[in-house]
This record gives structure tokens, sequence and C-alpha cells, in this order.
């Protein structure tokens, strides 16, 4: 095939791709160099995006689509069968070509897979299954590789996907079966969560066999993960925060990854005109965190949303919500609390709290102490007590918000 046909194919099947956020790194001003000023871009080239992996790399990937045809209609989705695009088809051997070829060049150190569904589910994650069997067993590749899989192919190729990839993926898309229902109909959430559960036990016994046997094969050694997008349909925060929570639990989750719904090019007319704010998407970030990292349950972090509209506060993050919500639990004595209660001081992040029990051991701290582990201490002061500073009043104050609330800053104008 000549280059330029793979050239444009690459094209069309790498933006395609953009869509999906579980290897994404976001919130970043976009700058490139193409019109021959400057060096170097924020936007990736020819597919190439960054990915952490397990042990806290970052890793550039070749991230990009089989193809974007698909038998499929969900409403959110650019690559739709109803949808206008201009479609576009790997073969399985195009995308272990490309990936050798990036891989030599140094481009990249890892592939991130994903698919249209074409034909059949069977047959179209036969197809991507080819290309990790492929890329390791002819190859001997040994790179990052990352399998978005679809739940309603057969079990047996779901499982022969995780032989091959390092993660594996299967995306729950809504928060709600009832969104599920309304926006992907030809999706069922009994099926996802089927095929995600049949992973889930597929790589406990891999990892039981590698602990019994060291020759056995390693099964998706980085686990699973999901991703749901977040404002196409009416789901809460409240609800997104509950329902992750569910599925870490369920499936032993890697990640849930939130995607902000941005309105696609020849849009159905069922999805909301507007893209939701891409603050709601990091506050569900920092909720993620709270429960995976500060030990706070889903029933906690729900409680720091607005009771009325079980949504979290934009201008200020969940951790400091919910401080706010709780004052009763405030102040905290840095000098004696417990980890899981200095977690729970706003403002002091894991780093911060480590900082502080090791200081401690020798000597009692002062406010200038912690303001020096910290970025600033305004926040945290209502909150906590050290040997020369206690809140007095300050936590009952009725404009303690507006004290500890950021100043907002200036979004740019044209920022996407
Ligand atoms: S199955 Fe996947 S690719 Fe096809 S329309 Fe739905 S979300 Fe898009």
């Amino acid at each position: 095939m000549p280059a330029l046909e793979i050239a444009e194919k690459l094209t069309i099947l790498a933006d395609a791709a953009k869509y999906d956020a579980s290897c994404s790194s976001s919130g970043v001003k976009k700058r490139d160099s193409r019109d021959g000023k400057g060096i170097g871009s924020t936007l990736g080239g020819g597919g190439i995006c960054h990915a952490y992996a397990p042990d806290g790399r970052c890793i550039s990937l070749l991230k990009v689509l089989l193809t974007n045809s698909c038998i499929f209609d969900c409403h959110y989705c650019i690559n739709r069968k109803s949808s206008n695009v201009r479609r576009a088809r790997f073969t399985a051997k195009e995308v272990v070509d490309l990936t050798l070829d990036f891989y030599r060049r140094n481009y990249i150190e890892g592939l991130f897979l994903s698919s249209g569904i074409i034909r059949t589910p069977d047959y179209t994650m036969e197809q991507i299954v080819e290309v990790a069997r492929s890329l390791r067993e002819d190859h001997d590749f040994r790179g990052y590789i990352h399998l978005k899989t679809i739940p309603d192919a057969d079990p047996m190729l779901v499982e022969a996907a995780g032989r091959h990839a390092d993660r594996v993926s299967i995306n729950v898309e809504l928060p709600t079966a009832s969104g599920l229902l309304r926006l992907a109909p030809e999706k069922s959430q009994a099926r996802i969560e089927g095929a995600m559960g049949t992973m889930r036990s597929a790589i406990e016994d891999g990892a039981d066999a590698r602990k019994r046997f060291r020759s056995a094969p390693a099964f998706a050694p980085a686990g699973q993960s999901t991703q749901m997008i977040v404002g196409a349909d009416a789901a809460t925060d409240r609800d997104i925060v509950t329902r992750a929570a569910s599925l870490y639990d369920k499936f032993d989750l890697k990640r849930v990854y939130y995607s902000a719904f941005s309105p696609i090019p020849d849009a159905s007319t069922v999805l909301p005109l507007r893209r939701p704010p891409l603050m709601r998407e990091h506050r569900l970030y920092q909720s993620d965190w709270l429960i995976r990292f500060y030990q706070y349950s889903p029933q906690e972090v729900s409680a720091a949303a607005d009771p009325a509209t079980g949504m979290l506060p934009l201008d200020i993050d969940p951790k400091l919500a919910w401080a706010l919500q709780f004052r009763d639990r405030f102040p905290i004595d840095v000098n004696r609390a417990p980890r899981e209660m200095l977690l729970r001081i706003p403002g002091l992040g894991i780093k911060a709290v480590e900082a502080i029990l090791a200081a401690r051991r020798w000597r009692t701290l002062r406010l200038d102490d912690v303001a020096r582990m910290t970025v600033s201490v305004k926040k945290l002061r209502p909150f906590i007590v050290t040997t020369d500073w206690r809140p007095t009043g300050l936590l009952d104050r009725a404009d303690l918000r507006p004290l500890v609330t950021p100043r907002a800053t200036q979004l740019e104008l044209f920022a996407a």
C-alpha cells in the first residue's frame, strides 16, 4: 500500500481515537510548531499520546483505531453508523508495521488500539487480538500494549486480548443504565459488566498462576480500566462518583477515566448542544483520588455535592467542600492526629502528610513549619492546630468559604 494512503489513514484513525480519554494528557495548553515557528508540540503528532505506565513512567503511545467504521449508532460517538465522517480502515498487519516502524524510530514506547465495530463484535475483536498477537509472537515486541475490548465479543477473544496486552479496557460509556439505553441502545450495561467480570477473574487467575509458577505467562499485568462520558446525559456528579466507586469495587479497576462530553461534528439531536465545563471533569478526578488515595468513602465524597443538584462545586475542590460541610471534624492537630485525619486537611497532599509525619518525630511543628511543606498555608489555617496556632472562631465564621476559596483565574479566551 502506498505510503500516502497509510499516512492518510493514520490521520483519520488517529484523529478518530482522540475522543478516548484513557491515555490522554488533558488540560494542556495547545501549542504546535507546524507553521515553522518554534519547536515541539503539546498536541502529539500522527496519533502519538502520552500515558502513565504502572510504575509511574510517562510513555508515548501510538493511539489509533483499527477502523472508524461502525455498525452501532451510539449517539455520542463521531464514528457511529449514521455519522457523516470520512471512513478508513487499517489491516491488522498495517497497524503492526506502523507500531514497529514508530518504535524503531523511537517515537513511541507502545500502542493503544481501539476500534469501531465492523461486521460483528467477534470479527472486530479477532482483528484487535491479531495485532497484539503478531506484535508479541511474530516480532517479540516488548513495548506497552493497551487494547480496548468489545464487551459483546466472545469471552474467549476478550481473554485472548489479556494474554497479549499490558492493559485492557472496556468502556462503561455512561454512568447510568438509563443513559446507556437512551444514547447507546445497542449496548447493554449487563453485557458490559459481564465482560468486565470475566476480565477481572482472568486477571486474578493470571496473577495467581504467576505466584505459583514463575514461568506462567503474564495476563494483563497493568489490569483493566474503563471510561465514562460526563455531561452527555442527566447523571449528576453524585451518580458518577457512586458508579465509579462500585466499578472499582466490583471489577478491581486500575482507573476510571472521566471524559467531558464534547459536541461532535454532525452531532445527534438528542445530545446537549454545549459541553460541560472542563472543571467538572477535573473535580471528578479529584473525587476519584479522594476515594482511592485519601480514604474517603463514596458517601463522604457525595456529601460534598450540593444536596439539591447532586453536583460538586466547581469553584472549590471536593476535599475543601467536604471540610466546609463537616466543620465539626476540625481543627486537626498536626502534631498528634493520625495519618488518615491529616489526609482530610484541605490543602495537604499525600507528600505533605508524609513530610509532617516524618518531621514531627523529631520536633513539634509550628505554623511556619507546615507552611514550608505546602503550597499555601492560607487554605489550611482554619482547619489545623499547631503549637503556635489555633483557629479560634475562624471555623465558625459565616464567610469562611469565600476566605478559603482560591481566586478564580481568567480562562483563555480561545482555549477549546
Ligand atoms: S460501538 Fe464504539 S465506535 Fe461504534 S458507535 Fe458505539 S462508541 Fe462509537
